[in-house]
């Protein structure tokens, strides 16, 4: 006889971490992860720029830009009240559920440029010293205090569904393109995830809970930096999850993360959601 383990999950997305890059590097996390579950290339669909804002949001709401309407991160105008994220969907269904959300990145949690993407809102840390001098250091500050805010939360109250978000392999790809510096930047990032995960494993109950977690990222990037086209580079993301009822890699898409968080949670998906993937299993 066992009872039945409480679910939760952690969604961490990774700006702009080129899948070759990402394979090339020491990754000892997502190697882990991937091996209890699997790593896999992820197309950017078609309807999509390789943009943040528009890919982002197909991860949050589980249509495209044809539906939700974002073409790149000038969000207004967007149509996230008729296909809202995954969190506002698990608050208003799940009975009981907590969501948390945390970002360097203001669109995706607070209302900068029309954010935002997730609409309960959540965590940016900001410094004094946020303007376009030393802005790498900063932004891997943000990322810092993001792991940090992230873990706590986790250790402490383990929200029914976390979004966390890590921004500085992007930006080091915009300021000197997939050099020594980006690969350092996605160890970097590897190890913060570490800390996230190590904070859910050192739970007090953690045997009673069952985790799924879904590690993606929007976009490529251009050998010297940038994105936004539709090169092989640019186009090829990644998804890497492991959890409960995971099985498949192959063919999952960005649009999936959505239904599956719901699916982890026991919620049936409504036809008039008019959502565009599955569940990943
Ligand atoms: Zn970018």
């Amino acid at each position: 006889m066992s009872a039945v383990k409480k679910q939760h999950v952690l969604v961490i997305g990774v700006d702009g971490c080129r899948y070759d890059s990402l394979v090339a590097a020491d990754t000892p996390v997502l190697d882990a992860l991937a091996s209890r579950g699997f790593l896999a290339p992820v197309r950017v669909d078609e309807r999509n720029p390789t943009i943040s804002g528009p890919v982002w949001s197909t991860v949050a709401s589980g249509v495209y830009s044809d539906r939700h309407l974002i073409r790149d991160n000038r969000l207004e105008g967007h149509r996230l009240d008729r296909y809202p994220d995954f969190l506002s969907r698990v608050r208003e269904l799940v009975p009981g559920a907590s969501t948390f959300a945390a970002a360097a990145w203001g669109p995706l949690v607070t209302p900068a440029a029309g954010g935002p993407v997730f609409a309960p809102g959540g965590y940016r840390p900001a410094f004094p010293a946020d303007s376009e001098d030393g802005e790498l250091d900063t932004i891997a500050l943000m990322d810092e205090a993001v792991t940090s805010r992230v873990a706590r939360r986790l250790l402490r109250d383990a929200p029914t569904v976390t979004f966390a978000y890590l921004l500085l392999v992007d930006m080091v790809g915009h300021h000197e393109g997939v050099t020594p510096r980006y690969r350092a930047a996605i160890e970097g990032c590897d190890e913060q995830i570490g800390v996230m995960l190590a904070a859910i494993d050192s739970r007090p109950g953690r045997d009673e809970e069952e985790w799924t977690v879904i590690v993606v990222t929007d976009h490529g990037h251009r050998d010297a930096g940038h994105h936004g086209g539709d090169s092989d580079e640019e186009r090829t993301a990644w998804i890497c999850a492991a959890g409960p009822g995971i099985t498949r890699g192959d063919g999952v898409d960005h649009a999936d993360i959505h239904p599956h968080v719901l699916s982890v949670l026991g919620v049936e998906v409504e036809p008039s959601w008019e959502l565009e993937g599955s569940a990943m299993n």
